[in-house]
């Protein structure tokens, strides 16, 4: 299988000068990260990227920062860590009470963000009990449920080819290659490869607008396949 991915960071942060040397930053530390100007976009790419860990400035342009914390706890445990401005005691008290995890108070040391990062990690880590939900497009994965959504609808899929498109999600992005494809749906790398191209064309006919010109689930000739990583 391929190897871990870099946890990914949402970093909502208005000021461009602060975002940009943050963005630098966090990359050099081997994140990734996600930059968002404003509440709406820190809204769009957290559903879209299910960040591993939030860094939320409160005093965004379009909405206050809480809405944003008020928004990603709806949806689950991600772990928040608060960029408050100094003489902000009392935002930052309602802050850590709608659910952020810390706060760092600005101005703050590179390494001490780089600390209270690793352990917002190591709690979202411990606190994630409960499997992913996988979005790309129009379809979503609910691997709890075992369920499949095409825009909203529910999709039904035999175990096979559920356990085919739930390995792609959990790959979301990268290719996963025939071998591990057949080893973790049939247990066996020497699985018959064409058993797979059949499941896929399943697959694609149930989830695809064109199953002949597949924008979802695509082959990576000589490799394997890929679920795309695309926009909601
Ligand atoms: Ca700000």
């Amino acid at each position: 299988m391929s190897t871990a991915a870099p946890p990914t960071i949402l970093l909502v942060e208005d000021d461009p000068a602060l975002r940009t040397a943050l963005t630098a930053t966090l990359k050099a530390a081997g994140y990734r990260p996600v930059p968002a100007v404003d509440a709406a976009e820190a809204s769009r790419w957290f559903r879209h990227y299910r960040p591993d860990v939030i860094l939320l400035d409160l005093g965004l342009p379009d909405q206050d920062g809480l809405t944003v914390i008020a928004e990603v706890r709806a949806a689950g445990t991600t772990p928040i860590v608060v960029l408050s401005a100094r003489n902000a005691e009392a935002m930052k008290v309602e802050a850590l009470d709608l659910g952020a995890d810390d706060y760092v108070t600005k101005p703050f040391g590179i390494d001490e963000l780089l600390a209270r990062l690793r352990a917002a990690l190591r709690h979202g880590v411990q606190s994630r009990g409960s499997p992913p939900v996988v979005t790309t497009g129009a379809l979503r994965i609910d691997m709890g449920r075992r369920q499949v959504f095409l825009n909203g609808h529910a999709v039904s899929l035999s175990p096979k080819e559920y356990s085919v498109l739930s390995t792609l999600a959990l790959n979301l992005g990268r290719p996963v290659s025939h071998p591990d494809l057949l080893k973790s749906v049939w247990g066996s790398e020497k699985a018959d490869l064409q058993y797979l191209r059949v499941f896929v064309g399943q697959l694609r006919r149930k989830l695809e607008a064109d199953p002949e010109r597949p924008v979802l689930i695509i082959t990576q000739a000589g490799v394997g396949y890929r679920l795309a990583d695309l926009l909601g």
